[in-house]
């Protein structure tokens, strides 16, 4: 198989599987830790909204708290009011002006949503007509107190009454911010509003009492209708707080700030109220000045603020609630997160040693065997499982491949043994008569293609038949060894010699001319001739002669059967003529 054409190995399949699941597991975490961080952050937003809801809400009650002492002064017999009274009233100012300059810092953000520059605007226009509706109380007060004219207290009353409705803007926005950011905290925020208006309306109330109580007599014609209105407010906020109060389940401190304020405004206050009222309608001799109604009057309204508070105080806790379990749960999330990701990636790695890495070991080392390369080592077993059968099923399969390249060797090895065999004569090693005829054809065809000259020489050993008659066949095989290690020994480089059969031998001369065969056979002939061969221990060594039968290309042509039966007819020759001769065959004569 060609590892470039192969598709997606084991390997990359189990890394793109990794990096799947893992980019998975961090897509889904970070998507729940996404949800869990805004709810965090909106839960951070209503907090903030809630707190700057406090402020504004606390600006409003401390600008109408403002209006008793202001009513006071108004009421006095002392221009200007008696001391107490005036100090009361510098420390009510300064109350509201810092309760104002608190709202202020957070009304001077870069934002530029309508409702805020709306509420911003309103603001600039509060701090403006607060010191507009002082200096009309101030002057007022500093008149004596028989030329101050009814309408000319109201006037200056109500130029602190409108004061409220500017900061109204700044109510609603942070109360629509903390909405917005946790619709949960809706109620109580609302809650929280309407105590903050109900304490403006019942300081209202109070405030509208002032003339009346100034001049000790009964209450205007409008003075009474203006009343009526403000206790038809009263009743249907106190109505509104009741509802909202039915509808979830209050906390045990609103709820303990509630039944407060029912009792001591909705209670005690409105006794105290109507006896005020009843002597307003009739005869107007409350035998109050409006500092001792304003001091008898207002703890009375006190509770009211304990319920806003108390009501502002539970929408921060709930946001702080909210708060500690996004943060918790994203703790737990990312710690959850976090073992996941760690024992995902420890059961892969697990998972990836146990098979994935023995399984690609496997098959390179089988790729490499197909090869024919056995060495590629196996991997080994971790457990006793189906990837060991595996490893042990490839180590089978290496052994068997192994035992079988040897046994091919081994055939190898014996067919080359074989095939020397079937060219080698057994007794001499000399090349025998097949193999002879094998090299000669192809000598021949050289001589053909490169016009050289070659010569055939037939030898026969002279009387053999003797030294196998006397001294027996075993030293008939020592001396036809001998013999051949003599011819093998005088041969000269690319010449051949075999034996024929018998005591028979043949040598082909290549690139040789008649002359030079005779006077090579005849050397050849002489070193037998002068040679003993020892033929045993208990034998006396034999010398013999042979006899050379020569036939040459250029005379009889480069056919092989040819020039041997030539040098056949030359040896018979050299037999006739009386042995231990050479002969050249003649050219053949014309018929
Ligand atoms: P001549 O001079 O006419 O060639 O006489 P010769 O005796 O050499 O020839 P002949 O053909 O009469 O005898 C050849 C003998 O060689 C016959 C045979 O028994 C013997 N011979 C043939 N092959 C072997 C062999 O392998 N070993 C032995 N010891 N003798 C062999
Ligand atoms: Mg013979
Ligand atoms: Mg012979």
């Amino acid at each position: 198989m060609d590892n470039d054409k192969r598709s997606l190995t084991l390997r990359g399949w189990f890394r793109l599987i990794t990096v799947g699941l893992m980019l998975l597991i961090l897509l889904a975490v970070s998507r729940l830790m996404w949800l869990e961080w805004r709810q965090l952050d909106r839960a951070q937003q209503g907090q903030q909204a809630v707190a700057r809801l406090r402020l504004a809400l606390v600006a409003v009650e401390m600008v109408s708290r403002e209006r008793g002492p202001s009513n006071s002064v108004l009421g006095d017999e002392v221009p200007g009011g008696n001391p107490v009274l005036r100090d009361r009233l510098r420390k009510a100012r300064m109350r509201t002006d810092l309760a104002f300059s608190q709202l202020h810092a957070v009304l001077a953000e870069p934002r530029s949503d309508r409702p805020y520059l709306h509420a911003r605007e309103r603001a600039e226009a509060y701090r403006m007509a607060l010191q507009l509706a002082r200096q009309r109380v101030d002057q007022l007060a500093a008149t004596p107190k028989s030329e101050r004219q009814p309408t000319a207290i109201r006037e200056a009353v109500q130029g602190m009454v409108a004061l409220v409705p500017m900061l109204t803007p700044a109510v609603i926005l942070f109360a629509d911010d903390a909405h917005h950011a946790d619709p949960s905290l809706a109620t109580v925020v609302w809650g929280a509003r309407r105590a903050g208006e109900l304490r403006e309306y019942a300081g209202l109330l109070g405030s509208l009492f002032t003339p009346a109580l100034a001049r000790q007599a009964p209450f205007a014609p409008e003075e009474v209708a203006a009343i009526h209105q403000v206790k038809g407010r009263i009743a249907q906020l106190h109505d509104l707080l009741e509802a909202r109060a039915g509808m979830e389940e209050p906390t045990p401190a609103v709820r303990a700030a509630h039944e407060r304020m029912d009792q001591v405004y909705f209670g005690q206050g409105q006794a105290f109220l109507r006896q005020v009222l009843d002597t307003g309608y009739a005869h107007g001799r409350f035998g109050l000045t409006p500092a001792e109604f304003a001091a008898r009057y207002v703890p009375l309204m006190e509770p009211i603020v304990g319920l806003r508070d108390a009501l502002l105080l539970e929408a921060e806790q709930r946001s702080a609630a909210v708060q500690t379990t996004s943060r918790c749960t994203l703790l737990v999330v990312s710690m959850t997160t976090a073992v996941a990701l760690f024992l995902v990636l420890v059961m892969l790695r697990m998972a990836f040693q146990r098979f994935v890495r023995p399984l690609s070991q496997v098959s390179s080392a089988l790729h490499a065997m197909s090869a024919g390369d056995l060495s590629q080592p196996l991997p080994r077993p971790q457990a006793q499982d189906e990837m060991a059968e595996v490893i042990a099923g490839a180590e089978a399969l290496r052994q068997a491949t192994q035992a079988r390249e040897t046994l091919e060797q081994e055939r190898d090895k014996l067919i080359d043994t074989l095939r020397a065999q079937s060219a080698t004569d057994f007794l001499t090693s000399l090349p025998n008569r097949r193999a002879f005829f094998e090299t000669a054809e192809s000598e021949l065809a050289r001589a053909k293609r490169h016009e050289f000259n070659v010569v055939v020489m037939l030898i026969d050993v002279d009387h053999f038949k003797r030294v196998n008659d006397t001294a027996g066949h075993a030293a008939g095989d020592r001396v036809l060894v001998a013999m051949a290690q003599t011819l093998r020994n005088g041969m000269r480089q690319g010449d051949v010699v075999a034996r024929l059969g018998g005591e028979e031998f043949v040598a082909l001369l290549s690139y040789c001319e008649p002359d030079d065969a005779v006077r090579f056979a005849d050397r050849l002939r002489e070193a037998v001739a002068g040679q003993w061969v020892d033929v045993g221990d208990d034998m006396p060594p034999v010398r013999l002669t042979i006899s050379i039968g020569l036939a040459d290309s250029n005379t009889h042509g480069l056919d092989i059967n040819r020039l041997l039966a030539r040098a056949d007819d030359a040896l018979y020759a050299a037999k006739h003529a009386g042995r231990n001769r050479t002969v050249l065959a003649e050219p053949p004569t014309e018929a």
